[in-house]
Formats: structure tokens, C-alpha cells, sequence
């Protein structure tokens, strides 16, 4: 689900939904980030994990809020009742539209609430570990191996794990034969790319934004075509780039240095506690920003950035009535899984060919993108999801290209 999905279905069990006898809210407020839980419920936790898996499983524990700016006011996000199981109102949750097809969002995302609540009331897991240490009759090789036996399984009673292989039956100083060899090399990967939830983790983590504007913010470089998510991944765009160079170049000490927003949340706080005049604040605030701003606007007149290196990008999408919408770094169908901006082709006669351009605008209705042909005799266009989207609308969109590229394609 992507975090503003989420957080409209959090709003949805948060209004209420109707479980058999009207609506009922089915979790606490969602717009918050404090983990502390109110005396009544650890009550209500207490008691429903003893009766349903007995006293050793119970452990009251309390956490502290990660961000710095949690808003401590509000309690954490749990179920309005613990022993509204998700299985129990099931049926509630998953909906089936006239088309047949079912949404089961609200039924996931309260199963997570409700088990994160309860878990985070248990004890933990008891492992028992066991090291064998193999020595060859030479004594110049070692090997080592270890193994985990879950022997409580405590809060994972919650979330079971597939049974993994157990430890070989052996003894010590058993002698053990040699079946084979398996030989491997391991290569270090890179690390991932930020999905839409682990940016919003790291956010969490450096304390920028507050789970209310999360979701917006992640819209707002969305929109501004800062950012493509593609299947779940986040690649910057030339133009976010490029904004995150300049802004670097002149805003590293202030509003880019990772700790602004939780500064700023403490100057808020002074202020509303009356530690701090709000004159003061906003004085020092501007007189630091203002020589900047004043300098920043004279660089953009004096060394403006060519607008076309931003605006117009040359995809990797080549047009063909013969062969619609073959990439042109692999020589293979351009497919939903290809990333927007690729490295050169394997075949260098697939360069020469005329390809797709990304071609953003900006209109009083806000930004917004589209693919034409380069060839200005071409008259293919498509939208932009056909390059740069996700998801089903992204496969319509390049069926859409190749389609049009079979009727209008001049090459
Ligand atoms: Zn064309």
C-alpha cells in the first residue's frame, strides 16, 4: 500500500465501520507517532494475553518515541478493543466490489494494528544457540556452523515463521564423513533503492516531518516530477537532482541539514511555552535566510540552468511501427519492470534509432508530464506512466504506446 492509501484506510477504521451493530471506530486517532499506550488498555492487553496464551507470555513494557518531535499528547495507534481479534470481524473488513474484485486493505492494515499492539505487550522469544566446530584430521581447516532453535516463541506466537532446517544429529568428538563441497563467491550488493515506506522509515529516523504530512510530502515530489516511483522503487529525476544540488550548494546548514525540522519543532515549543518571543525567533530566522535568497536570485539570473536538460529527456523507449517500444539498452520490449533512465545500448545501432522524449510542463493546474516521439514528422505521443509509472496503469499506458506507434509510427 502506498502511505497516503494507508493513511485513508487508517482514517476509514478510524471513523468507524459498521460491524454488525453500526459504525464503531475501530482504532485510535492515526495521525500521531507517540508509542505510549493508556493505563486502561495495557489493562485490557494484560488480561487478553494471559487468558488466550497464558501468563508467561505476558510482559508489560513501555517504549520511547524515536522522533524527537513526537507529539506525546496523543496515545499510540491500537484498536479501540483488543478483543476485536482481526479474524472475529473478518468479514467487516474485506469488500468485494460489483466487478468481483476484493479489497481486503482494511482487513490488513487492522490485522498490523492488531498485532503490533498486542505483541508489543509479550515477552520475547528464548533461542537457544549451538555452535559446531568441524576440525579436519590435519587440523588446517576449521568449519563452523551455527545453529537457532526457538524454544519460546513469546510475541512470535503472533507472527509464526517457516520452520527452518534443525541442527544435524551429531555428538562431540564424533568423527563425520565428507560428502561434498560447495563452493561459492559472494558479492557485495548495493544497498537498495528507497521504496515510498522505508523513505518514510528514514524520515522517521532523522526526525523530518510528522506522520500527518508524510503522505504529502511525498506527493508534493511526486507531483513536482522530483521523483519516479517505479514497482515500488524511487529514482530522483534530472530535475530533482538538480534541486538537491543547488539546494546543498547554498542550504546545507539550514533548511537541508537533516536536523531543521526537529530544530524547529523545539523553537515551536519554546515559543508556546513562552521561553521564546516569536519576534525573536522569526528575526533570526530571516536574517540568516535573507542573504542567501537575495544571492541565490541574482546566480539564477547570471548562470541560469538550460531548462531542456531537465525538461526534455531522452528515454530509452525506441519508436517503430515495425517494433513498437523495443528498450533500447536491452533490444528487448520495453517492460514494466525497466528503469526510466538506463545506461547505453548493448547493440550500438539501437543509439541511432529515434526514441520517445519525456517532455514535462507546467500549467496553472500544476506539473505534469508526457512521452513524444523526437522526430518532430512523428506524431507519437503517450503518457508519461507509459515510462515513468507503476502498476497496471503503467502496462495500459505501454499498451496504449505500442499501439500507437503501430498506426502513426513514420519509421
Ligand atoms: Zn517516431
Amino acid at each position: 500500500m502506498s502511505p497516503s492509501v494507508t493513511m485513508s484506510t487508517a482514517q476509514q477504521l478510524f471513523q468507524g465501520i459498521n460491524i454488525g451493530n453500526g459504525e464503531e471506530g475501530l482504532i485510535t486517532y492515526m495521525r500521531t507517532d507517540s508509542t505510549a499506550l493508556s493505563q486502561d488498555s495495557l489493562y485490557e492487553i494484560r488480561n487478553f494475553v494471559k487468558k488466550s496464551y497464558g501468563d508467561n507470555y505476558h510482559s508489560e513494557r513501555k517504549f520511547k518515541t524515536i522522533s524527537a518531535n513526537a507529539q506525546e499528547a496523543h496515545e499510540a495507534i491500537r484498536p479501540t478493543s483488543i478483543r476485536r481479534t482481526p479474524e472475529s470481524i473478518k468479514k467487516y473488513l474485506i469488500k468485494t466490489d460489483k466487478n468481483g474484485s476484493t479489497n481486503d486493505r482494511q482487513f490488513r492494515l487492522y490485522d498490523l494494528i492488531w498485532k503490533r499492539t498486542v505483541a508489543s505487550q509479550m515477552t520475547e522469544s528464548q533461542n537457544k544457540k549451538t555452535t559446531i566446530i568441524t576440525t579436519s584430521y590435519d587440523e588446517k581447516y576449521k568449519f563452523k556452523s551455527d545453529y537457532d532453535e526457538l524454544v519460546f516463541d513469546g510475541f512470535k506466537k503472533l507472527f509464526p515463521e517457516k520452520k527452518v532446517d534443525g541442527m544435524p544429529d551429531v555428538v562431540q568428538n564424533e568423527e563425520i564423513s565428507f560428502d561434498f563441497f560447495n563452493k561459492e563467491q559472494k558479492f557485495t550488493q548495493h544497498p537498495p533503492r528507497y521504496s515510498e515506506a522505508s523513505l518514510i522509515r528514514t524520515m522517521e529516523e532523522l526526525g523530518v516531518g510528522r506522520p500527518s504530512t508524510y503522505a504529502s510530502i511525498l506527493n508534493t515530489v511526486k507531483e513536482k516530477k522530483y521523483i519516479w516511483v517505479i514497482n515500488r522503487s524511487i529514482y530522483l529525476s534530472p530535475i530533482g537532482n538538480a534541486l538537491v544540488e543547488e539546494l546543498n550548494k547554498h542550504f546545507a546548514k539550514s533548511v537541508m541539514d537533516y536536523k531543521f525540522t526537529e530544530k524547529m519543532e523545539n523553537d515551536l515549543d519554546l515559543i508556546s511555552n513562552g521561553d521564546l518571543k516569536r519576534s525573536e525567533f522569526v528575526k533570526t530566522f530571516w536574517s540568516n535566510f535573507e542573504p542567501i535568497k537575495n544571492n541565490y536570485e541574482k546566480m539564477a539570473e547570471e548562470n541560469p540552468r538550460n531548462p531542456s536538460d531537465y525538461n526534455f529527456i531522452r528515454t530509452n523507449i525506441i519508436c517503430s511501427s515495425r517494433t513498437p517500444c523495443i528498450n533500447s539498452e536491452t533490444g528487448k520490449d520495453f517492460e514494466e519492470n525497466d528503469p526510466p533512465l538506463g545506461k547505453k545500448s548493448l547493440n550500438p545501432s539501437l543509439e541511432k534509432l529515434p526514441r520517445m522524449v519525456w517532455i514535462r510542463f507546467r500549467n496553472n493546474r500544476g506539473d505534469g508530464g508526457f512521452l513524444a516521439c523526437e522526430d518532430r514528422e512523428c506524431k507519437v505521443t503517450a503518457d508519461e506512466s507509459a515510462w515513468a509509472g507503476f502498476g497496471r496503469r503503467r502496462n495500459r499506458s505501454i499498451e496504449a504506446l505500442k499501439n500507437s506507434m503501430k498506426e502513426k509510427s513514420i519509421h
